[in-house]
């Protein structure tokens, strides 16, 4: 079930991670084909894909010049180290009306001469640019000048010719229409325009945008294209620049990015410019996007269609899973889990709402279940479950937490309205068969913590304190309900430090051996003695009660150790008077039943009476009540061993708990202690007196001996000897007296005259 539900969280989490790649993605290029397809976008992109391609065009127009320059280098590599002006003319006659020369000239001391070898005194056009380019010695061109006669522009390029005396140098006149072809430009950009520094233009273009001009002024061209006056102007300032430069014009066939580059190899006097259409979303990096837009999109509904059905899939088996998990299978009420969950929720949600937690515990619980076996449990469960079900509000929550716990979230006004509530809960579950026929006053301990105002306190704290107070009730009959407050805070906070200084306590010998003597009826005189513990407080100086540490140290397991101890001190003192031939009676000693539960429980306490070398009879081993309601195979076990042994075995404090007869009946005890409880004032005398007088017969007829506890008053005292008890221990007699002390009273007063005291 678990991997089940693991697998579909992983699952669910795949695919939302996926969902969210797939939608990041999406709004990506979604926004980048929103920018692709905004002008700004189109622009830059357009501008960075038409000054790429620029530069081929570029390379192409200058390669034109190289053409001529080659050319031109050619002629003057015939002309280099001729010894006659025959032998100069012969070579530029050969020239004339070659396709790649205009009109041939050679120079010679300053004086120019035609192909065929007629002195020319004076260019007819162009003759400054000319001149200065053949004065020059240098290999150049001219810019663009007009031939007046041609009707035609013209461009002079001059190559100077090595190691002649009858050559200087050779220049060829070219047309430009004729020298530059501009085909090679024309698969590419919609017009490719050589300009002459913002002068003649030469044109080739593919686009009926362009008027095919050649031979105009750029300026007058770029007037003929219907542009508003910023573009042009943005056209004209990349024109002045010199250098190389784009700049977008939107025309009313599209838009379009004009370049311009001065080209090096006509010594930059042209410039080649050209108008490429702006690509927009139809450039092949714009269509790719596009491709993905719509795969994102297909990814996006698909994912979606499968994440709503793996969610519903999801919360489907979700549902029955919680269910199922948050049930108590055999009870079929909210388990500890839900109750958590819940009462977490109405806590976090009804925040001003005034909530407590009560925990509710069947008393002597695993007890019960022993003697009424698991299935008649269950019942008594379900049927408390119902009666917590009935009694919830809609806003308030229970659960059953095992073991004969259950958890309520309760609202309330006051603490009262906890009580209240809590003891009626009590009162119908009373009604039970089960509970209602066992004798126990109380059916459970129920622990309460108020939730604080204002405070946030998670449900599990506020369980953990329900529970501490719920221990508490457990060992006060006396109280319907223990409520976690700041007294219980302390004493926990109290327990902590005890349990920090117990170890060092017993190797330090703080623990001392007390011992109480008890009066015996029949004979008049000291009977017996039970040894207590002391707990000396150094730092005091003062000694501690077992009242402030026994109930800790059961629950910590610390008591074993002390009972060990105390009874190590007891044979001790036993078997030390003995051999100091002091007056010696026999000294009941106290094991808790974490102690008795021990597996070498037995063989300790044997092997140490042996070892000490105590007679038989000498030593009572006083159980709890509480314990005698265990296993009682096991417990008869122990007696009879211990009776083997020489040990005699008391029940104690008969009448506290669930007070069982059976236990009496069925276990050989040697000795019964009525508790003190029953002495108290308050109690009803006469039911009590028929309940004690019963107790006394029934363990008289089994041969034990009735002990009575807490005898502090005469007329307590007098009651418990009309009554017929063998044996009196209480404050009446005498107090837990240190060893010492004891040693002494056992030496010298171990008689009153009962008779006196009477009368
Ligand atoms: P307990 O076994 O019932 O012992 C009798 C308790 O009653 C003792 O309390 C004793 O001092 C007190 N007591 C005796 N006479 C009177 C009386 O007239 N009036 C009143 N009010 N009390 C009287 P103490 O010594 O405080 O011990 C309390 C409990 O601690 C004992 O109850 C016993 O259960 C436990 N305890 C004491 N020493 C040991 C020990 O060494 N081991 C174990 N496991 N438990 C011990
Ligand atoms: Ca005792
Ligand atoms: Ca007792």
């Amino acid at each position: 079930m678990a991997s089940e539900k693991k697998k579909q969280r992983k699952l669910l989490s795949v695919l939302s991670r996926a969902l969210v790649i797939v939608v990041f993605s999406f709004f990506l290029t979604y926004i980048i084909t929103v920018m692709a397809g905004s002008a700004d976008f189109t622009k830059a992109f357009s501008e960075r894909q038409a000054l790429s391609d620029f530069d081929g065009d570029i390379a192409t127009a200058e390669a034109l010049s190289t053409v001529h320059y080659d050319n031109l280098y050619a002629v003057a590599a015939r002309m280099e180290y001729l010894q006659s002006a025959e032998a100069v003319r012969a070579v530029a006659e050969s020239y004339i009306g070659s396709p790649q020369f205009g009109d041939l000239r050679y120079y010679t001391g300053g004086r120019a001469f035609a192909a065929n070898g007629i002195e020319i005194e004076r260019e007819h056009s162009g003759a400054e640019m000319i001149e200065a380019l053949s004065a020059s010695r240098a290999p150049g061109c001219t810019g663009v000048y007009f031939d007046s006669l041609e009707e035609k522009h013209c461009i002079a390029f001059f190559v100077p010719v090595r190691g002649s005396a009858y050559v200087d140098g050779v220049l060829s006149i070219l047309p430009v229409r004729d020298i530059i072809s501009l085909s090679s430009l024309e698969s590419g950009p919609a017009a490719a325009l050589l300009i002459d520094g913002g002068g003649a233009v030469f044109a080739s273009t593919v686009d009926a945008q362009f008027p095919y001009t050649t031979g105009n002024h750029f300026y007058s061209f770029l007037d003929g294209l219907p542009l508003d006056a910023a573009q042009r102007a943005a056209v004209y300032a990349t024109a002045r620049t010199g250098e190389k430069g784009a700049t977008t014009i939107d025309l009313p066939g599209g838009q379009y990015t004009v370049c311009m580059a001065p080209l090096a190899g006509f010594g930059g006097q042209l410039s080649l410019i050209t108008f490429t259409p702006n690509s927009g979303m139809t450039a092949p990096e714009l269509i790719y996007l596009r491709h993905v837009l719509n795969i994102s999109i297909i990814a996006i509904v698909t994912l979606a269609v499968g994440i709503l059905y793996a969610l519903f899939y999801y919360r489907k088996t979700q549902r029955a899973l919680v269910v199922a998990e948050s049930t108590d299978a055999t009870l079929g009420c909210p388990n500890a889990a839900q109750f958590e969950h819940t009462a977490a929720d109405l806590l976090q949600v009804r925040g001003r709402t005034r909530y407590a937690v009560a925990l509710l515990e069947i008393r002597q619980y695993t007890y019960l279940t022993g003697k009424i076996g698991e299935g008649e449990m269950t019942e008594l469960l379900k049927y408390v479950a119902q009666v917590l079900q009935t009694f919830c509000h809609a806003r308030e929550a229970y659960g059953y937490l095992g073991d004969g716990r259950f958890a309520m979230l309760l609202e309330r006004d006051h603490e009262n309205s906890v009580r209240d509530r809590t003891r009626l809960i009590e009162a119908v579950v009373n009604k039970h068969s089960i509970l209602g026929a066992s004798h126990s006053k109380r059916k459970f301990n129920i622990g309460v913590s108020l939730v604080q105002e204002g405070k946030r306190q998670g449900i599990k704290e506020l369980l953990g304190y329900a529970a501490i107070a719920c221990e508490k009730a457990k060992n006060d009959l006396s109280i319907p309900f223990v409520v976690f407050n700041e007294e219980i805070r302390h004493e926990e906070q109290h327990n902590a430090a005890i349990e920090a200084e117990m170890e060092s306590a017993l190797t330090n010998h703080e623990f001392r051996l007390f011992l109480q003597p008890k009066y015996n009826v029949a004979d008049d005189r000291i009977d017996s003695a039970e040894a207590l513990v002391r707990w000396f407080d150094t730092k005091k100086g003062d000694y501690r009660f077992p009242g402030e540490f026994i109930g800790l140290f059961e629950t910590n397991g610390f008591i074993i150790k002390l009972d060990h101890f105390m009874y190590a001190e007891t044979l001790k003192y036993l078997s030390q008077a003995a051999e100091k031939g002091e007056k010696v009676v026999p000294v009941a000693v106290n094991v808790s039943m974490v102690t008795a539960s021990q597996d070498n429980f037995l063989s300790f306490y044997v092997e140490q009476k042996k070892k000490h070398r105590i007679p038989d009879g000498f030593i009572t081993i006083e159980f709890t009540e509480s314990f005698a309601m265990e296993d009682y195979y096991k417990i008869r076990h122990i007696v009879d061993t211990l009776h083997k042994n020489g040990i005699r075995c008391s029940l104690d404090d008969f009448g506290t708990g669930y007070s069982s007869f059976g236990a009496l009946k069925n276990i050989p005890f040697d000795e019964v202690k009525i508790d003190r409880t029953f002495l108290a004032p308050g109690f009803d005398r006469r039911t009590d007196d028929a309940v004690l007088s019963t107790i006394l017969s029934l363990a008289r007829s089994l041969g034990m001996r009735v002990v009575q506890e807490g005898v502090e008053t005469k007329e307590m005292f007098d009651r418990a000897v009309a009554q017929g008890c063998d044996v009196i221990q209480g404050y009446y007699y005498a107090k837990a007296i240190p060893v010492e002390e004891y040693r002494i009273f056992v030496g010298t007063n171990t008689s009153i005259k009962y008779k006196s005291l009477v009368k």
